[in-house]
């Protein structure tokens, strides 16, 4: 089941035009970055574009393998692109994914990996990052938002470890 984002409060009309044309924008960056997937063993193929809170974006697409493990998803792809770079404080993460041949107006729905969420996780602020979600190849504006949080509650996280035992 999918959970659209929770609004913390009413947000004034430019603060939501300002979030979706972030999120538009995004989505147009996955899936430019989409087309340099590698997936000759599935067949489909996926981009992803992460933003910086320093307004940067890494994109990534999936990377297959003929010895399948180590085949890597288009969002860990983008994040460790950052992290390479120096970049550890994000705020959202677009993804599209569709079969190879998909025609544009297909409707789509590629949520993130149980391991891609575990490295969100491991990065990003549960209750703030959004997970974008296209829903089309060709109209940017129409995808979905999620909390991190609401694709991973309950997360095994990086505080966890670190906490003291009582
Ligand atoms: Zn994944």
């Amino acid at each position: 089941m999918m959970f659209k984002v929770a609004n913390h409060a009413p947000p004034t009309p430019t603060a939501e035009t300002a979030a979706g044309t972030r999120n538009s924008e995004l989505v147009a960056a996955a899936t430019r970055a989409r087309q340099n997937a590698y997936a000759p063993y599935s067949g489909y193929t996926v981009g992803a574009a992460l933003s910086s809170t320093d307004g940067r974006i890494f994109i990534g697409c999936n990377v297959e393998n003929a010895a399948f493990s180590p085949s890597n998803c288009a969002e860990r792809t983008a994040f460790f692109t950052a992290i390479a770079e120096g970049v550890r404080d994000f705020d959202a993460i677009a993804i599209v994914g569709a079969p190879a041949g998909a025609r544009p107006g297909t409707r789509l729905s590629c949520s993130p990996c149980g391991v891609c969420r575990q490295v969100m996780a491991e990065f990003c602020d549960p209750d703030h990052f959004t997970v974008i979600v296209a829903r089309t190849l060709d109209t940017p504006e129409d995808h979905q938002a999620f909390l991190l949080r609401e694709l991973l509650p309950q997360a095994f996280a990086g505080d966890i470890t670190r906490e003291p035992e009582r």
